[in-house]
């Protein structure tokens, strides 16, 4: 039994087998077989060989078409050679020994022997040798691709219960898993709000990240416990282990049971101060879940993921649909569409002609839309067609500068030109607002107010902007918090903006789906909150315990504090005094 610690992301208790996702050739899934699934495993070395040696064929021949003749030649010729050593028995044979004595999975007989005859290459002491150790990495990717793009669709084909351990996994992976089927994930990078960790609350997986070596300790069908509430994965539990864990889960699932009995209720403080709660959404069909949860609106739709899961760009019409059936499934309650906020995590660099040194700091979000505008204009045209079925509000991301808000707004406004012109109809009244994300915004919040019809803040890059975190980093994820007093500064002076110019201020960062936060944010005077759906009723809880006076002396009290530290060990103590037990499992971060 191996205990691991990471960050809970996803709260709840799973106890499954494991199902070891690779990813690269650093992290090449390692799993111990039995004799009889040596032909197996020989097979799937057969058919990566046979799929390799296929590519590097086609590679070879549209090189010689398309390159002028000498180095057309020149290149095929480095492909005959890769051809050449996949055939190559004093490679394959070795190869093929690993798996049927050392009894190990064909990606482990790959890349140990690729690694092996890369040493070999590198020891000799000429230099062309030296650099066929470059060819032999590079097949070796070649070969573990083959074999982990199968591995991926084994993904897709699970036929029975498992809990997905892997060194990263994209966003696009999480939201694409049968959750009948993927009971929970622990992964060796991430954060509390990288975008994974977001949707596997979403999807209510429960989950750990930034386990650090999880892939590494884990073999595909180790029985594993995965703790999304403290951030423990236990590797091999013995039995007393488990059956602590079962009885956990059976109290968990107690707790779930008595919120939903507030699902009708309205989220109004004791003094009948009354909250909006809305959904955090990244598909159409999460509306149901925040309905479900006693939720009243959307009021973030992630509409990047539309981009994300689909294998080409989406057309107008399928944005239109998505849209369309958003606002279906709201019938007539509120819907605030994000722009595309694509970059950073949210766009596989891999697909970038030039992958970015910094995306984070680079060509995401608002600034991609810019420099992109068929992309955005599609998008925007599709938002104000989908507009007549329903209140819909559009919202700009990582805005930074007010030149780009006033750009955005103008395309914005072509783009209502021209269905004017061709007399489609649409809402001529759709408020325009922007989400507060970047200090620069925040700082600048009252000249942003003149020319917003709202704001909404995004705390998760708010903070990652203003502390210089990374959000995804588990190595710096103990400095990633709201509650710096640097934040919340920031957040009360787009408070007070707001309020000045009379428009509405929401937050929709993960902290407002964070019962930590609750009372501070409605004592600093948020009346709405958009959250993770499955979030609303733990949130609407504890806005029923408490009294807004309370809320404020506690905001301000929280004011006068100089380091996050104070600020999370006061705000832990005033929500003990609402759950002295902690059964909601809340207080553990
Ligand atoms: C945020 O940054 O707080 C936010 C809600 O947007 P996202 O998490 O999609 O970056
Ligand atoms: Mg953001």
């Amino acid at each position: 039994m191996q205990l691991i610690r990471g960050i809970a992301v996803a709260p709840g208790i799973v106890i499954g087998r494991a199902f070891v996702l690779g990813e690269s050739e650093q992290h090449v899934p390692h799993r111990t077989i039995s004799k009889d699934e040596v032909s197996t495993e020989s097979a799937r070395l057969d058919a990566a060989l046979a799929g390799a040696i296929h590519d590097l064929t086609q590679l070879k021949s549209r090189t010689e078409l398309q390159l002028a003749d000498g180095v057309g030649t020149e290149a095929a010729k480095i492909f005959e050679f890769h051809i050449g050593l996949l055939k190559d028995r004093s490679l394959l044979t070795p190869m093929r020994n690993r798996i049927e004595t050392q009894l190990v999975n064909a990606e482990v007989a790959v890349a140990e022997q690729f690694k092996l005859l890369a040493q070999q290459f590198r020891s000799m002491g000429n230099e062309v040798f030296r650099q066929k150790a470059n060819d032999v990495i590079d097949l070796d990717r070649r070969l573990l691709a083959q074999l982990m793009g199968e591995t991926e669709s084994r993904l897709s084909n699970l036929t029975e219960q498992v809990i997905i351990v892997a060194h990263e996994l994209t966003p696009s992976q999480t939201a694409g898993m049968d959750r009948k089927k993927v009971i929970g994930c622990a992964t060796d990078l991430g954060g509390r709000t990288s975008h994974t960790s977001i949707v596997a609350r979403a999807i209510d997986i429960p989950a750990v990240v930034g386990c650090q070596r999880i892939s590494a300790a884990v073999e595909d069908g180790d029985l594993l416990i995965v703790d999304g509430d403290t951030g423990v994965v236990i590797v091999r539990p013995d039995e007393q282990t488990i059956a602590q864990y079962r009885l956990q889960q059976e109290k968990f699932s107690e707790f779930r049971a008595s919120l939903r009995q507030l699902r009708d209720l309205p989220a109004t403080t004791t003094d009948g101060i009354n909250v909006r709660l809305m959904g955090n959404i990244e598909f159409p069909h999460e509306v149901e879940s925040i309905l479900a949860n006693g939720g009243e609106g959307v009021g973030l739709y992630r509409t990047e993921f539309l981009f994300l899961t689909a294998a080409k760009e989406p057309s107008e019409e399928d944005h239109y649909v998505a849209y369309t059936k958003t606002i279906d499934l709201l019938a007539g309650r509120p819907l605030t569409i994000r722009t595309l906020d694509l970059g950073a995590d949210k766009y596989t660099q891999q697909r970038a002609i030039e992958p970015e040194r910094n995306p984070f700091l680079g060509l995401r979000s608002i600034r991609y839309c810019l420099q992109n505008k068929p992309i955005f204009k599609t998008q925007l045209r599709a938002i104000m067609r989908a507009s007549v079925h329903g209140p819909v509000k559009v919202m700009f991301p990582l805005v930074s500068t007010v030149m780009e808000l006033r750009e955005a707004k103008l395309i914005l406004r072509d783009v209502c030109e021209e269905l004017d012109e061709e007399n489609v109809p649409y809402d001529h009244h759709v408020p325009v607002g922007i989400m507060v994300e970047v200090p620069s915004a925040a700082l600048m919040a009252r000249t942003f107010a003149t020319e917003s019809a709202f704001f909404s803040i995004g705390t998760n890059d708010l903070i990652q902007y203003t502390l210089a975190v990374d959000r995804g980093n588990e190595k710096v994820a103990h400095l990633y918090t709201g509650a710096h007093p640097a934040v919340l500064q920031l957040v009360k002076g787009v408070l007070r903006a707001g309020r000045r110019a009379r428009i509405d201020v929401s937050i929709c960062g993960e902290i407002a789906g964070e019962a930590l936060y609750t009372m501070l944010l409605i004592g600093l005077g948020f009346r709405t909150l958009s959250l993770v759906p499955t979030q609303i009723p733990l949130i609407k809880r504890v806005i029923r315990s408490v009294d807004i006076k309370l809320c404020e002396r506690l905001a301000r009290k929280v004011g006068s504090f100089d380091s996050e530290r104070q600020v999370i060990s006061y705000l832990r103590d005033e929500l003990r005094k609402i759950d002295p037990d902690n059964v909601g499992g809340w207080l553990a971060e």
